[in-house]
């Protein structure tokens, strides 16, 4: 066991030296932690498993791509068949037309672009805007995170929200300043923007996480949304929802089904490439069609539309779209946490879920806008997680992350977990 115990550290020291931070990706760094990451071996259903045999229920499930868990079989399988057949072509296959068929027959888009990620998603869908309005500026909101691309980190969620020189080193000011962050929720503030003649003309793109997940779990109100769908189509601006995470997770049709509020462009990722690199950009064939080559709006990718995670994405969605399916995720979360929304209600904690997404607030009720992530949230999170972690539960590891059930989580599973969370939720000072 001792010499055992050595191995997830040997890893990440190894990491230490060959990767900055240790990581490919800041948020795995468990900075705001004090203990570094363990180093997962492989993962089943709902279980996660690190090198050293201990065995997690896994709620981060990388950062919500695995809605069927880990290596289910259909996507895997799917992917394996595909990669047998070789691993990239540079050219249309047949399980694009397949993938993209499904996504337009479930949701309002007419067509979708394949590429690799979501910040490639987000990139693309603020040139199309610019192209199709003429247009240079791009409205966001504080909190949400759409990719690391330079013009959005401003005022950006996740990670980038921890950094002292904001929006990040290496951003120009040039780079930001056709971008207007405002606060998420904030019709007034809105309002003064979309009422200023000079600012409203020029915008493009009105871009929101309508369920962020990345400043913890904040619905956006509908009729802030409503008030957005209606603004845009008065000022000549297009909406766009970022669906990286809520996309085929908080209903079949995103947010924008859940809500019935529909946008101009959609980012899907995650879900859509079934635990492998794929996103893709959806909207309207007139608006769609100002991508090139039809259009003058140029993006292109070596590997966008890969063969490979397109069949995991495709068999993905074929499985979550079976009769049942989200009735029984939302009864799977419902389950784990019902009973702790009744116990935080005396306390100065709060649990938000949209259907299989939910975190954790901590000194915080219900938050509507950014969380202010006290020091005495950060110290709450820190001892919470690391309960969790000591019980076999492994929560996403930074106050900013969302969680999720996926269809793998077994009754046990929650009830254990259940049983955790509320032995740790007794510890924390109210
Ligand atoms: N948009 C949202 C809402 C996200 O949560 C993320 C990543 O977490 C992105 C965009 C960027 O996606 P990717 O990490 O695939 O580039």
């Amino acid at each position: 066991m001792e010499s055992s115990i050595a191995l997830n550290r040997d890893i990440f020291t190894r990491a230490l030296h060959v990767l900055p931070g240790g990581v490919s990706s800041p948020i795995r760094s468990w900075k705001e932690l004090p203990l570094s990451p363990f180093v997962p071996a492989r993962g089943k259903g709902a279980q996660l498993v690190d090198i050293e045999g201990k065995i997690y229920i896994d709620y981060c499930m990388s950062f919500g791509a695995l809605i069927l868990g880990h290596a289910h079989p259909k996507p895997s399988l799917a992917a394996a068949g595909a990669l047998m057949r070789g691993s990239t072509y540079g050219l249309t296959t047949a399980t694009e037309v397949q993938l993209a068929e499904f996504i337009v027959k479930h949701t309002f888009c007419e067509q979708v672009r394949f590429v690799s990620s979501g910040t490639e998603a987000l990139s693309t869908i603020i040139r199309i805007a610019r192209g199709v309005t003429k247009r240079p500026l791009v409205v966001k909101f504080e909190g949400n995170y759409h990719g690391h691309i330079d013009a959005l980190l401003l005022e950006a969620g996740s990670y980038a929200s921890e950094l002292t020189a904001t929006p990040s080193a290496g951003i120009t000011r040039s780079s930001v300043c056709d971008t207007i962050a405002l606060p998420y929720n904030d019709e007034e503030a809105a309002c003064r923007v979309f009422s200023s003649p000079e600012l409203a003309s020029r915008i493009a793109l009105v871009l929101i996480e309508p369920v962020a997940g990345n400043m913890g779990v904040v619905p956006a109100k509908l009729s802030f949304l409503e008030y957005l769908r209606k603004q845009t189509r008065t000022i000549g601006a297009l909406l766009c929802f970022d669906e990286v995470i809520s996309g085929f997770r908080v209903h079949p049709q995103g947010a924008s089904g859940l809500y019935g509020v529909i946008p101009d462009l959609v980012a899907y990722g995650k879900i859509v490439g079934g635990g492998f690199p794929a996103a893709c950009v959806g909207g309207s064939k007139t608006i769609m069609e100002e991508l090139a080559p039809l259009g003058e709006v140029f993006q292109a990718g070596t590997l966008s539309g890969n063969p490979v995670a397109l069949a995991a994405g495709a068999a993905t969605l074929q499985e979550i779209f079976q009769p049942g399916t989200y009735e029984k995720l939302e009864a799977k979360t419902a389950f784990l946490l019902d009973p702790i929304e009744r116990i935080l209600q005396d306390t100065p904690h709060s649990l938000v879920r949209v259907g299989s997404m939910f975190s954790l607030f901590f000194y915080e009720k219900y938050p509507r806008k950014k969380p202010a992530f006290l020091p005495k949230s950060r110290t709450a999170f820190a001892q919470f997680f690391q309960e969790l972690l000591q019980e076999g539960i492994y929560f996403s590891p930074a106050l900013t992350e969302s969680q999720f059930v996926s269809m793998a989580h077994t009754e046990q599973d929650l009830l254990k977990t259940r049983d955790v969370l509320i032995e740790a939720l007794s510890r924390l000072d109210v």
